[in-house]
Order: C-alpha cells, then sequence, then structure tokens
C-alpha cells in the first residue's frame, strides 16, 4: 500500500518542475489543470493540458533521470506527490518478471522520447547503477519464465514423474504406506528435487496442473504399489499444496480422478501443510470436512515447522501428524528437539491421531521413537523414494 501520500497546493502560472530538475516523485492531479511542455529546437512548445484524476511525472518512479518536461498549473491545483523511494520498495517486493516488464516498457518510452544526456559525473554513475540493477532483474525474470515455460513442456511431455517412499510401522518395519514424491526428469538438468520448481510452480499457478497430475499417477500406479504391502488398510499419501485448495472443485477432481482408476477412496491420503489451512481457513474447513467425509484421510505435513497450533488438530478432521525431520533427524542430539518430537506425539496421541515421524536414517533414532510410543516413521532407514518399477515386485 501507498501510504505517506502528501498534497502540495500550486497558484495560476507556477511551476511544478522544470525540464532537467531531479525528479523524485510523480503526480496525481485531485483538483485543477496542469498543461505539460517540451523544449523542440529551442523553443517550449505545449504537449498536454491534463486534468482532474490524471497522473502526470511518472516516469520519475522508475527513472533516475532529469526531468523531460515542464509542468505548470493553469489554474490552482491540488496534486499529491507519489514519492519513488515508496514506489522503489513496493517495486522491490513484486515478482521480477513484472518488474522486468515494468523496466522495459519504462525503456522503450525513454528511448522514443529522447530522453536529456546525463549532465554530471554523479548522473553518470547514478546511470550505470540502474543499468546494472535492471540487468540482474532482467536476469531474474529470465530465469523464471524461462522455467516457467520448461515447466509448462514438461506437462505436455510427460517429464515428470512420481517416486514412492515407504512408510512403515516403528516397532515392525512393515509397510503400512507410500508418500508419492514428484521428480522432474529434465532433459538437460536431469532429475529436478521438487523443492527446485514447485516454488515457482506456485506462484505461475502451474502448481493446479502439476497437483491433478501427481493425484492422476498415484491413482494410475496405486494396483501396482499396493501389491507390495502386506498391510491391512495400506494407503498412497500425496501432497498437496496450498493453491489446489480451490473449494469443491478440488473435491470433484479427486472424485473423478478416483472413479476413473476405480480406486477406494479410503486408500488416499491428502497431505497438508498448516499454510493450507492458515491462508484460508473458512475454506479449508469446508472442504477438509467434505474430504473427510468422502473417506478421504488426512495428514499435516511438516508438523513443527510452522504456527502449528492446537486450534488446528482440534478444529480439523486430520488423522495424522507428520513430524517434521528437522526434530527427528537432532533428538538425539538435542534435548530440545527430542522434548518437541516427544510432546508432539503425546498431542497426536492424546487427540487420537497417528503420529508418522519423517527423516528416520539410523536405527538409533528409530529406537528412541519407539520408546517414545511414535507409531509410524519414514525415512532413509527404511527406504529412500524409489520409482515404481523398483518397488513393485
Ligand atoms: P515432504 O512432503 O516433507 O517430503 C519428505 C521429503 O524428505 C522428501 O523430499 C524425501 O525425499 C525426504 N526424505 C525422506 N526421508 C528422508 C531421510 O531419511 N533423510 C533425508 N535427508 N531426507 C528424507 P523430496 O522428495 O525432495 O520432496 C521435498 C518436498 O517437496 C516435500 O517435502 C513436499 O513438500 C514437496 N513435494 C514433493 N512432491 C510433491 C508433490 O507431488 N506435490 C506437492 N505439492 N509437493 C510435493
Ligand atoms: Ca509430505
Ligand atoms: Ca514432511
Amino acid at each position: 500500500m501507498l501510504n505517506n501520500l502528501n498534497r502540495q497546493v500550486f497558484g495560476i502560472g507556477e511551476t511544478i518542475f522544470k525540464e532537467g530538475d531531479e525528479g523524485d516523485c510523480a503526480y496525481l492531479i485531485e483538483d485543477g489543470v496542469v498543461e505539460i511542455f517540451v523544449t523542440i529546437n529551442g523553443q517550449e512548445q505545449r504537449v498536454n493540458q491534463i486534468g482532474k484524476s490524471e497522473l502526470f511525472g511518472e516516469v520519475a518512479l522508475i527513472d533516475q533521470q532529469p526531468r523531460t518536461a515542464t509542468a505548470r498549473a493553469t489554474q490552482k491545483v491540488v496534486l499529491i506527490t507519489i514519492q519513488r523511494k515508496t514506489v522503489a520498495e513496493l517495486l522491490e517486493k513484486t515478482d521480477p518478471i513484472v518488474r522486468h516488464l515494468l523496466l522495459v516498457i519504462l525503456e522503450r518510452y525513454r528511448n522514443k522520447r529522447g530522453t536529456a544526456k546525463p549532465q554530471s559525473i554523479e548522473q553518470e554513475q547514478k546511470r550505470a547503477e540502474l543499468t546494472a540493477q535492471h540487468n540482474a532483474v532482467r536476469g531474474e525474470a529470465t530465469q523464471k519464465l524461462t522455467m516457467s515455460n520448461d515447466i509448462g513442456r514438461a506437462l505436455t511431455q510427460d517429464e515428470f514423474d512420481l517416486y514412492y517412499q515407504p512408510i512403515c510401522e516403528i516397532a515392525t518395519g512393515q509397510i503400512a504406506g507410500y508418500e508419492a514424491l514428484i521428480r522432474w526428469r529434465h532433459p538437460t538438468q536431469g532429475l529436478v528435487s521438487p523443492l527446485d520448481f514447485l516454488w515457482l510452480a506456485e506462484q505461475t499457478g502451474q502448481i493446479r496442473e502439476i497437483g491433478l497430475w501427481t493425484l492422476e499417477r498415484a491413482a494410475r500406479d496405486w494396483p501396482t504399489l499396493r501389491k507390495s504391502t502386506h498391510a491391512k488398510q495400506p494407503f498412497v499419501s500425496v501432497n498437496m499444496s496450498p493453491s489446489q485448495l480451490t473449494g469443491e472443485r478440488f473435491v470433484e477432481e479427486v472424485k473423478s480422478v478416483l472413479a476413473l482408476y476405480n480406486m477406494p477412496v479410503t486408500e488416499l491420503k491428502l497431505e497438508l501443510t498448516e499454510t493450507v489451512i492458515i491462508n484460508k481457513p473458512e475454506v479449508a474447513l469446508q472442504l477438509l470436512t467434505h474430504l473427510k467425509e468422502m473417506g478421504c484421510s488426512l495428514a499435516i505435513d511438516d508438523f513443527g515447522t510452522g504456527h502449528s497450533s492446537l486450534d488446528t488438530l482440534n478444529r480439523y478432521p486430520i488423522g495424522t501428524m507428520k513430524v517434521d525431520r528437522a526434530f527427528t533427524s537432532t533428538m538425539l542430539t538435542s534435548t530440545q528437539s527430542e522434548k518437541i518430537v516427544s510432546s508432539s506425539i503425546d498431542l497426536a496421541h492424546s487427540l487420537g491421531m497417528d503420529v508418522v515421524a519423517e527423516g528416520i536414517e539410523t536405527e538409533e533414532v528409530r529406537v528412541r521413537l519407539l520408546e517414545l510410543k511414535c507409531n509410524f516413521g519414514q525415512g532413509w532407514l527404511f527406504g529412500k523414494p524409489a520409482e515404481l518399477k523398483n518397488i513393485a515386485r
């Protein structure tokens, strides 16, 4: 939001700014009329007359060049000033693609208008700094555009794959179910981790299509994968991203995928993080309740890393708590981590939930978790995520 907007009043004929002035703000006309002049062949010529609600001097918001025109009040005007500094702070928080677009538009505008040459060493330096900043933004934007274009191709060219990692009973090591984890077989970069592209897919909205792909692939693979467990109620756990929380549309998508592959709804588990709930608490409650009523089970992922609250566990129909690897992996060396793990397990059990400890890499950790009465575990000790063909018998 633009805060600290100031008002300025100019009388008839008064100059608001003139060509060559340092421009540090733009103006919005709240009341009155302003005329704009430029110097052509040494002669000042009026090029525009603008009134209420119109903006002028806007190039200064991004450009750190001298003014290329003169603005004068033709009657009393009331102007709202928008400081460059404020806009720069806002732009900094903006997506690099949007920033890049703005900078390109500005560059074209400047070239078309023919900008006054920098007049001093200081201005030369400023200009060089600005160019360097533009290039950095351009680089970032190009990288994002290229990657999002690549993700689009990956979806159509079948470059994604789903790996499965076993979730086992801590006491016996028996496989209870699997978690589906996406991988990208990039044609030039090899196997790409989800952590390297899901953040961008989340920003571009491509995550919705990826989410649907994952769900479909998991349902399609399930009959084969299911055969490798002896569990009474085996399940496959699919990660859900915040953008998939689109209300009833998501419920319908789940229903139709399950119907297409004839998969029992009780064998599908959806993993969500608290961000999913925090962003849209009411939609989440409605949607998750609906999914639960259908027979789907729900797990809260990465427990302990977000703003975990008792309220979340209490209000939402979540059957499984997954304790984050950050705590499991350090529980033998940090008393604090061990306390977090043990109290999370107690909390989950007191609410009638199952607990999965993530990231179990050693037998020592498994034994300690068993002592703490954790019922399920996932980690390299039991098995790394693997391709279906390497799991299925
Ligand atoms: P997550 O849901 O917490 O998944 C567990 C991650 O921990 C996986 O990383 C898994 O390979 C890794 N892991 C499991 N056991 C161990 C262990 O013993 N030691 C260590 N060091 N790591 C272990 P991965 O596959 O790279 O996935 C990273 C994250 O990407 C996932 O974290 C999940 O948030 C997200 N993700 C993966 N697949 C999907 C997907 O299909 N959809 C969505 N929305 N997110 C996904
Ligand atoms: Ca997960
Ligand atoms: Ca997790």
